[in-house]
């Protein structure tokens, strides 16, 4: 598995967007991912750098947002099957918040392990689209 990318949580999308380019990262992809209730952008040329930014107060993103603030969010890694990856997790004994993969940004398959069992970070396991 390989680092894809990290994901930051921002109040304000398009702020950051045009924070990161100043900083010298292209926005690569952009999309409104309706099913999370999030707008996401994804900076740079891989490893990404994945800002997401709640569409909706009941969003999972929004809440992380009122508790934590604008910040990381979860490490997402690029696995070559992503249900050979969560059965090999679930035998490692990684708590899965998905059991299957669902459909995530750019049109990549994507699951997500519970922080619990990952010393406190968020773990997106991620099926590149082709
Ligand atoms: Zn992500």
């Amino acid at each position: 598995m390989k680092l894809h990318h990290v994901g930051v949580v921002v109040k304000s999308l398009d702020e950051a967007v045009a924070r990161h380019e100043k900083m010298g990262l292209r926005l690569a992809h952009r999309e409104v991912v309706a099913s999370q209730k999030v707008e996401v952008a994804f900076m740079g040329d891989g490893p990404y750098i994945e800002l997401l930014e709640p569409t909706s107060p009941d969003s999972p993103v929004a809440k992380f947002l009122d508790k934590r603030g604008p910040g990381q969010h979860h490490l997402a890694f690029a696995v070559p099957s992503i249900e050979a990856e969560l059965r090999r997790q679930a035998a490692a004994g990684a708590k899965l918040i998905d059991k299957t993969a669902r459909p995530g940004a750019w049109g990549h398959k994507v699951a997500f392990l519970h922080p619990e069992s990952q010393g406190g970070v968020l773990i997106e396991l991620l099926q590149e689209s082709q």
